[in-house]
This record gives structure tokens, C-alpha cells and sequence, in this order.
């Protein structure tokens, strides 16, 4: 079945096909770090996390790049501002790097707590500045880029003889032109108040992450010490692991303008190709109908929600409940719902039970043997434009007809269990990223066998309220109990 996307160059749903038969290339764009993630940084990152996992399963051999910005992005989305690493590190008296140093660590336990897999590359920006210094000197060579008192610019009206560049935001180039003319400060050196910044002189302002740098501009060898346009980095990163063209770019709606146009921009004037044949923009996450976000301080981080006991798998859940292409108001009753789809997903599992090698082992996926067509029905849901939310939701609905129909007869659990109905759902929602089979130690599976006879011993001689008690520890274990005509039995949820 094929997989459909919407482009955002286009404006249209489209058919996935990657320029190398069986392989993706995929870039999207990573965290600036100087700050803990929060829950709408995080939004991206779990649905391109998602989105590999899918293609993967689909098939496709996938390399996924996502970067990680460390110099460059400045506080104003234009080529003014302070750098936003900068910023903090100054504000905590820090050096920059070390401050990198620390919140890397943290990002990486952040995301691994939503089980985001590590990228297959995760790029740095000063990790790659030679790379963006020779980028530049191809921008300049192939005439579309000017100096000024050792800034390089990029010249849009050079490069809209050749190309074009208002097609991802919708802009014309006069709306361009208007919008960027009435910025508060207008740049002087620039020749048009549209061009952009590829390389900024740091001669004079405190910047501390700066490079030397030396251009040919005109014939003449221009040394600079300075730092990149935060635009750069992106294209530099992605051509050099995944090639002039790739398949995917993905980010925030945030980067359908100025980001995403004007890494495109570079990547046309040093290559001659437009970097990405598929662009994904996430919506955002909001709070009270405002964009969650760093700057607004209205923003949860996964480090205090996880904090206050909500489970990286719930978050997780909560996530791919909605689609990306939608807004999303956060609530903590989101989350709360998302906890309790877990259990009730995992006491399913564990009642009708399932392979050690699950993956493709049902009968609902065989061409002819497919009465109920589950498979197919999850993947056509996602292969609508990567409709999580859609397919999420049929999930649910097989989990609660599956727990209807163990109510009414708990022996039904073993024909589930013969048509691999455990095994479906346990390998549809790992590509979710959430693993719905318990994590029971042996330990902890005997302290739950003891507890239990136990509750027994009391129940028996009619003390309810220490028969009671003894289930609560077992909850507040993360073990469900359950009265059956065999007698009790646990399940292992939280
Ligand atoms: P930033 O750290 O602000 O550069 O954001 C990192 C990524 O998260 C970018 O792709 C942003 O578009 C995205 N992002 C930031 N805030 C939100 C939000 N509230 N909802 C969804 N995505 C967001
Ligand atoms: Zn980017």
C-alpha cells in the first residue's frame, strides 16, 4: 500500500516514493540547545521518531539525520539578536560548550524516556563549520552571495534570476520584500532587506563562538573571524550525509518560513538541487490556545512531567493520539487518559498473550486468509498523510473488543491468541514506540505470587480490609488484580 504525504511545497497529499528504490533519506531539524525539552519540542521529534519506524516496517532502509544546533540560532528569527546558547550560558555564567555539554546529556535522557530512537547521525553545528565555510565559498563562486565589512550575504535578487524561492511559504516576492523592509532595524549593509546573513563578522559584538574564515570574494581573499547564519547549518549537514537530494525534510510549521525557504535557497545556489522532495511541518502544540514555547514560558518540560509520574510510554501515547498535521492543546487529563489506554492495553495483551518473535505473526496480514484485515486497515489509516491519531484509534477499538470479548468469556483468550491478535497489537504499537508487553523481573513476578496468596489467606477468613490493603501495594506496584472464577490473577500494567 503506498504511503501518502503532504508536501508542503505543493499543498497537496502525494504519493511517498524515494528518489532510491527501498531507501530513505531523511533530514529533520533538531533542537537548539541550551534549554530541557519540552512537550512541543518534544511533538516533532516523537513523530519523525514514528515516521522511521513506519518506513521501516514498511520496508524501506532508512537513514535519519537530525542535527543538533549549538552556534548560530539567534534570539531574532532574522539575522539579528544574540545567540540563543550564547545567551543562556552567559545568564548561568557558563562557557557555552559547557553548557552544551550538559543539556545534551539531558536531551538525550529526555527523549529517551519517549523512547525516540538516536538518529542514525545527530550532526553539530560547530562540529561542521569548515563544511559551512567551503558552502559558502560555492554560494559566493556561483555568484549568489556578496560581502559586506566581512559579513557574507545571500543575494536573493541574483538568485531569483535562476530560481525560486516563495513557493514553500506562499509568498510573492513583493509581500517578501514589504515584510522584510518594515523589520524594526533595517540592516544597512544589505543590498535588499530580503537577503539574508550566510556568515556574520563577530569583529565587535561579544560573540564568543566565532571561526576564522577566509573568502575569495571578487578575486580578493576576505579574512573574517565570525560565525555562521543559523540557515547553514542544515543544508551543510544534509548534503554532506544524505546528498544534493534527498527524500524528507522535516521540522516545525514554524520553518515554513524563513528556515525551510532559505536552507533551500542555499542548497539550489551551492548545488543546483532544492535539497528535499517531500517537506513535513508539524502543527503545534498549544497551551490555552498559545503556542507552547520557550520564549512564552508557558511550557512543561518532559523532565517535570515525568517528575510528577507521568510515564515516558503515556507522553508517548498522548503524542501519537493526534495527528501531526493538527493543533493540539496540552492537557494533563490527556495524559492522564493516555495512562489508563496503557493498562488497559497491556491487561489485554497479558490475557491473550504472545510470541517471543512476534513481529509478523498473525493471520490478520495473509493475502486470502485476511478475513478481518487488520493489518491492512492499520496501514491504510497511516498511509493517509501518516495518520497516527486514525490508527491509534483503531487500535483502541480492537484492545476494547478484545477485553469485551474476554469478559464475556475468558476462554475466548486462547482463540485470540491462535489468530496472533496479541502478537498484532503488540508490534503495531511498538511502531507507535510504545513496547505494551509488561517488564516483570522474576522477583518481582514471585513478590506478586506471594502477595497474592496472601490477599487469599485473608479473604478467606473474611478480612477484606487487609485483603484490600494488600491489593493497593500491589497497584501502587504497578500490578492490576483481578477475581476470576479460577481464582485471582495479576497483571503487570504501569
Ligand atoms: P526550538 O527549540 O524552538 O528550535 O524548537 C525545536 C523544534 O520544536 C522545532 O522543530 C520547532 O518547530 C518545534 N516546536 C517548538 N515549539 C513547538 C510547539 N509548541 N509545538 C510543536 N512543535 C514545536
Ligand atoms: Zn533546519
Amino acid at each position: 500500500m503506498a504511503l501518502k504525504l503532504y508536501n508542503t511545497l505543493t499543498r497537496e497529499k502525494e504519493e511517498f516514493e524515494p528518489k532510491e528504490e527501498g531507501k530513505v533519506k531523511f533530514y529533520s531539524c533538531g533542537q537548539t540547545i541550551y534549554d530541557d525539552l519540552h512537550i512541543g519540542n518534544a511533538r516533532p521529534y516523537v513523530y519523525w521518531d514514528t515516521l522511521r519506524r513506519y518506513l521501516e516496517w514498511k520496508g524501506y532502509t532508512v537513514r535519519h539525520v537530525q542535527n543538533i544546533t549549538d552556534v548560530g540560532h539567534l534570539t531574532d528569527d532574522g539575522d539579528q539578536g544574540e545567540d540563543k546558547v550564547e545567551k543562556r550560558a552567559s545568564e548561568l555564567g557558563v562557557e557555552p560548550m559547557e553548557l552544551v555539554e550538559s543539556q545534551i546529556e539531558r536531551y538525550f535522557e529526555d527523549t529517551k524516556a519517549l523512547n525516540i530512537e538516536r538518529q542514525d547521525i545527530v550532526p553539530r553545528a560547530t562540529g561542521h563549520v569548515n563544511e559551512m565555510i567551503n558552502y559558502v565559498q560555492e554560494i559566493i563562486d556561483n555568484g549568489y552571495a556578496y560581502e559586506r565589512d566581512g559579513n557574507i550575504y545571500f543575494d536573493m535578487d541574483a538568485y531569483l534570476e535562476d530560481y525560486e524561492y516563495g513557493e514553500m511559504a506562499k509568498k510573492d516576492i513583493e509581500q517578501l520584500k514589504e515584510e522584510a523592509e518594515s523589520r524594526v532595524e533595517p540592516d544597512e549593509k544589505k543590498k535588499n532587506q530580503y537577503d539574508f546573513a550566510l556568515w556574520l563578522n563577530a569583529e565587535g559584538t561579544g560573540h564568543l563562538m566565532r571561526w576564522g574564515a577566509t573568502f575569495q570574494v571578487d578575486g580578493e581573499a576576505v579574512k573574517v573571524e565570525g560565525y555562521p547564519g543559523w540557515h547553514l547549518e542544515c543544508s551543510v549537514m544534509s548534503q554532506k550525509y544524505l546528498g544534493d537530494e534527498f527524500d524528507i525534510h522535516a521540522g516545525g510549521k514554524d520553518h515554513i518560513f524563513p528556515h525551510h525557504p532559505n536552507e533551500r535557497a542555499q542548497s539550489f545556489a551551492a548545488t543546483g538541487e532544492g535539497q528535499a522532495r517531500y517537506w513535513l511541518h508539524n502543527e503545534f502544540i498549544t497551551i490555552e490556545g498559545e503556542k507552547m514555547s520557550k520564549s512564552e514560558g508557558n511550557f512543561y518540560t518532559v523532565r517535570d512531567l515525568l517528575d510528577e509520574g507521568y510515564s515516558g510510554d503515556a507522553i508517548r501515547l498522548y503524542l501519537v493520539s493526534s495527528h501531526y498535521r493538527s493543533e493540539t492543546d496540552f492537557s494533563k487529563e490527556g495524559l492522564e487518559k493516555a495512562e489508563k489506554e496503557l493498562r488497559k492495553i497491556r491487561k489485554v495483551v497479558q490475557k491473550i498473550g504472545w510470541d517471543e518473535d512476534y513481529r509478523g505473526k498473525n493471520q490478520f496480514g495473509e493475502p486470502g486468509e485476511d478475513e478481518e484485515g487488520y493489518v491492512e486497515e492499520f496501514e491504510k489509516r497511516i498511509d493517509d498523510d501518516f495518520n497516527t491519531a486514525k490508527a491509534k484509534q483503531f487500535l483502541m477499538k480492537l484492545v476494547s473488543e478484545a477485553n469485551e470479548t474476554l469478559e464475556k468469556n475468558p476462554e475466548e483468550g486462547e482463540s485470540l491468541y491462535a489468530v496472533g491478535y496479541g502478537n498484532f497489537l503488540i508490534e503495531a504499537f511498538e511502531i507507535l514506540g510504545i513496547d505494551v508487553r509488561p517488564e516483570v523481573s522474576e522477583g518481582e513476578a514471585e513478590m506478586a505470587d506471594t502477595l497474592l496468596e496472601v490477599r487469599e489467606e485473608y479473604r478467606e477468613r473474611g478480612d477484606y480490609d487487609e485483603a484490600d490493603r494488600i491489593r493497593d501495594v500491589l497497584e501502587e506496584n504497578g500490578f492490576e488484580v483481578e477475581d476470576t472464577e479460577d481464582g485471582a490473577r495479576w497483571f503487570k500494567v504501569g
